[in-house]
């Protein structure tokens, strides 16, 4: 579904992707792993048209993106929930969510979205009317993922989301990231939490240094040989 093919891009005359080559199966959670500085953010943020690609193809369905505007993307079903969160932190719960309901929805669908994201993460609903900038870090992580959900994507792209919380928290996050995939959401995890990642993926993704080292199933995986790896220089 989304194929991507020999991408190189990187920031101003610094390239960080070499000739970088995956593809995401429909209805699928592919994972893509590997050391800081990899280029993982680097490759979703080219997925998206936030970095420009220098060389090579992305195709969503068989249409190319290149040139496609980031804010095309939720338009085409593809929607990305960023490392760090980014919600407002003035507005209320609900309020950050109905930002994510730009653009398809009219009011009606829109009210019907909420009733899915309350559904999925029912604490929400509770602190529906808090300020988001006093929830826990947990809590600020479901209203980043449920306003991702508020356009009804067919595409999650999730960079990082168990970063800084609580393990028990993170096996809440990780039991959510299965539900969708149940529901036949396509979804693209970078994670740092390895075992997790590979936990719920299908297939993964090792990435060193801008360039993609491995590529197997998940059920494949041999956890030993993946540390070895992942600390190989
Ligand atoms: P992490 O796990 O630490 O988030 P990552 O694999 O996601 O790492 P990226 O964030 O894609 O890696 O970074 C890859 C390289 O690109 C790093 O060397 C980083 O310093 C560099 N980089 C990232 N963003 C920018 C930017 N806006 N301008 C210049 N260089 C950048």
């Amino acid at each position: 579904m989304i194929e991507i093919r020999d991408v190189r891009a990187g920031y101003g005359s610094i390239n960080i992707l070499w000739d970088v080559s995956l593809s995401v199966p429909k209805g699928k959670l592919t994972t893509i792993i590997g050391p800081n500085g990899a280029g993982k953010t680097t490759l979703l943020r080219t997925i998206m048209g936030i970095v420009p690609a220098s060389a090579g193809t992305i195709t969503l369905d068989g249409q190319a993106l290149a040139g496609t505007p980031t804010w095309d993307m939720p338009g085409l079903g593809m929607v990305m929930i960023p490392e760090g969160r980014m919600i407002f932190k003035d507005m209320t719960v609900e309020e950050n969510l109905m930002l994510g309901a730009f653009p398809r929805s009219k009011r009606a669908e829109a009210k019907t979205r909420l009733e899915h994201a309350y559904a999925m993460f029912p604490r929400l609903r509770e602190r529906r009317k808090q300020a988001a900038g006093t929830l826990s870090g947990g809590e600020a992580q479901m209203v980043a993922m449920a306003r991702g959900l508020m356009s009804d994507p067919r595409v999650l792209i999730i960079d990082e989301p168990s970063l800084g919380l609580a393990p028990v928290i993170v096996n809440e996050l990780f039991q959510t990231l299965a539900r969708l995939k149940d529901e036949g959401r396509t979804i693209i995890l970078v994670e740092q939490s390895t075992h997790r990642a590979v936990g719920v993926a299908d297939q993964v993704y090792l990435m060193q240094t801008g360039r993609v080292v491995l590529d197997m199933p998940a059920s494949e995986v041999d956890m030993e040989r993946l540390h070895d790896l992942y600390f190989a220089h």
